[in-house]
């Protein structure tokens, strides 16, 4: 049974990320916070899972005497087995096997489990072999692999007998799904697969590289009525000599082209990215091509970070790091400027009527709904209306980071 108060459970598992520092400081605090409770009920067993237990691995039981078993990111299929074990003996254990297994879902029920009424993550793929000099998720994740299609497609038809009407794709990677897999389909294939399926009305996945956008997919966008009209593309550079030295595979230009074709395809498309400052030998020309890269582009919305050293990564031993002030001074102008190209954006849609997917009420008030546009824009609206409802909405007002809409009389087509 799931609870909401730690005090209460027999049975507790932190999934974990270390992508950035910030994340894997919070879970050593947590720790910190849960060795009362297991002082008072020595029975209760305490779990770390994901990419900082895959990173940790023993040194988090030599660390934290309150935590029982560490699993990492290819053997969560083992989670039971392993709660067996420390059921029956006691014993205190790390299973961090990364690239021996090759399909750890191949041993997992079909999850089938929508996140809320309307919507559901599907994860199609794993690991990736990419290797950005910044990145630690090819050493905590492992290679890329791939599900095996028929199964994700049977686990989307599940969830669409569910009530779910919109599947996001996941994978760190996600559109080189198949790449590895010879005889397997491509991601466009499976796009085109995932269209047939009857009762998903939306598609949606994350997250792409350019490198692996390729013309085919690019045409989905164009072709496939289920798709929805948004990419999150990351750029991280918009100068060639940091892209290189971050071992992106692409030049600015290139990425440049994607998107022209991508709103070629696709006009109304709203593209979204990623964008990291203070790279290690970042120079003031560097960060100008980055600003004159957003002014070009005008991307829908960006995440932007700066940059800090992730243990094991080729970046992370890379001379001449840029002084924490620069990288600082440099992340605000970037969110500066990007703030005002979103503004714009958004209040662009004032006046439009747009699809909106109920997703459930709103947050802040109980007599009015929320949901999100085709292009991924979180809009809330006045009136309850049932989970998985395709609304229309017409837009009054754009905040920075959400808009608000009326109903429009008939409210569904
Ligand atoms: S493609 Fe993404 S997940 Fe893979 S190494 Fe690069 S940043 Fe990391």
């Amino acid at each position: 049974m799931l609870v909401n108060n730690p005090r209460e459970a027999d049975l507790i598992f932190l999934n974990t990320c270390t992508v950035r520092e910030k994340p894997a400081q919070k879970v050593y605090s947590i720790l910190g916070r849960l060795r009362p409770l297991k002082k008072k009920n020595p029975n209760l067993i305490i779990g770390v899972g994901g990419c900082l237990a895959q990173q940790e691995g023993e040194n988090l039981l030599a660390r934290f005497a309150q935590v029982d078993f560490v699993l990492g990111t290819k053997e969560f299929n083992r989670l039971l087995e392993i709660l067996n074990i420390i059921e029956k003996s006691g014993t205190r254990l790390a299973a961090t096997e990364l690239n021996g297994r090759i399909d750890p879902y191949a041993e997992l029920p079909l999850v089938g489990e929508p996140n809320s009424a309307a919507t559901a993550f599907v994860s199609i793929m794993q690991g990736c072999d990419n290797f950005c000099s910044f990145c630690i998720v090819p050493l905590v994740r492992g290679r890329e692999v791939s599900r095996p299609s028929r199964d994700i497609l049977k686990e989307i038809s599940l969830l669409a007998q569910k009530g779910v009407k919109e599947v996001t794709l996941l994978g760190q990677n996600v559109n080189s799904y198949g790449k590895t897999s010879p005889g397997e389909l491509d991601f466009s294939g499976l796009l085109r697969a995932i269209q047939e399926i009857p009762g998903i009305e939306r598609i949606r996945f994350t997250t792409s590289h350019p490198r692996d956008l390729t013309e085919s997919l690019i045409e989905c966008f164009g072709q496939l009525s289920k798709l929805c009209e948004h990419i999150h593309l990351p750029l991280q550079s918009g100068s060639d000599r940091i892209l290189k030295l971050m071992n992106r595979g692409y030049t600015f230009q290139e990425y440049l082209q994607k998107v022209k074709r991508l709103r070629q395809v696709c006009p109304d498309i709203s593209i979204t990215t990623d964008m990291i400052v203070g790279f290690p030998g970042e120079k003031e020309e560097d960060f100008q091509a980055s600003l004159e890269a957003l002014g070009l582009i005008e991307f829908d919305e960006m995440f932007s970070f700066q940059y800090a050293d992730r243990p094991g990564t080729k970046a992370s031993s890379l001379a001449e790091k840029v002084p924490k002030e620069i990288g600082e001074r440099r992340l605000r102008e970037l969110q500066t400027f990007q703030k005002k190209i979103t503004q714009q954006k958004n209040k662009a849609y004032e006046g439009k009527t747009v699809q909106v997917l109920v997703e459930g009420k709103s947050k802040n008030c109980p007599e009015e709904s929320t949901g999100r546009t085709r292009t991924n824009r979180i809009v809330n609206f006045p009136g309850i209306f049932a989970p998985g409802r395709l609304v229309n909405v017409r837009i009054v007002q754009a905040y920075a980071h959400s808009l608000r809409g009326e109903v429009q009389n008939p409210p569904f087509n």
